[in-house]
């Protein structure tokens, strides 16, 4: 285990990530390619808690845009990242990786509820927990709930996967030369508005001190190499 650098990481997975190409909201090959990325994290000893978006299914703010009552929709955007937690699950099953689903909000015949302490418990016995339904409250993001859950846990790392190579000044995707930050801070990640998460999850991993790194869940094996030391993606401290 010496040449691991975590023991315990969050990672955080928008719902995209689970989309395919053609737009269906859970593409089962996706799924399986990234449980096993997940899985080689945990056959190395590491400690995986995981927060699945649920971006692919609905967005609760889109949602109330369109008529619906905010806190409705924000609650359906809830039980989207249920949805995906539990193709997760399924998925991990599969490859011989034990895994609990733990919500914060109450669907007992489904998954269990979310308490720290048997998280906790989850993590240290080497199964995969993954924390959904956000954090229970409508008006935040699964990047809050990441934020938090990773501070619970005391996870001495926060991984946020993308489908870019880390922090841009804008998104690489458009604009052609935008600047690839290698290491910031949180600071000046909000005061540049640069678009890594929300301002809240930002402020709470800060003051909290969790480090964070954003990275291309979909280069193979590159967060096995990260817990390995290199150095993938950007890093985001508080100083
Ligand atoms: N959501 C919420 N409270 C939370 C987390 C999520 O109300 O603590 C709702 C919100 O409507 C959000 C949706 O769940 O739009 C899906 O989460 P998110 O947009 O963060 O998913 P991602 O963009 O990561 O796929």
């Amino acid at each position: 285990m010496s040449d691991i650098i975590c023991q315990r990481i969050l990672l955080k997975l928008s719902g995209e990530a689970l989309m395919s190409e053609a737009g269906g909201s859970i593409d089962p090959e996706i799924v399986q390619r990234l449980a096993q990325e997940v899985k080689d994290l945990c056959d190395a000893g590491i400690q995986v808690g995981l927060v699945i978006g649920g971006g692919n299914i609905l967005r609760g703010a889109e949602k109330a845009s369109e008529g619906l009552n905010r806190v409705t929709s924000d609650q359906m955007g809830m039980l989207a990242t249920v949805i995906n937690a539990l193709a997760m699950q399924d998925a991990l099953e599969y490859l011989g990786q034990p895994v609990r689903v733990m919500t914060a909000l109450k669907i007992n015949q489904v998954c269990e509820d979310y308490i720290r302490r048997r998280a906790v418990r989850h993590l240290e016995k080497g199964r995969v927990a993954i924390f959904a339904a956000g954090t229970g409250n409508p008006f935040f993001t699964t990047d809050t709930a990441a934020s938090l859950r990773a501070i619970e846990i005391d996870a001495e790392l926060m991984i946020k996967a993308t489908k870019v190579k880390g922090v841009y000044s804008a998104d690489p995707n458009k604009v052609a030369d935008a600047v690839f930050y290698p290491r910031l801070t949180y600071d000046e990640a909000i005061d540049q508005r640069l678009n890594v998460m929300d301002t809240t999850a930002l402020v709470l991993c800060r003051d909290n001190n969790l480090p964070m790194r954003v990275m291309n869940i979909f280069e193979p094996g590159a967060v096995m190499r990260l817990m390995r030391g290199e150095d993938i993606g950007s890093l985001i401290v508080r100083k």
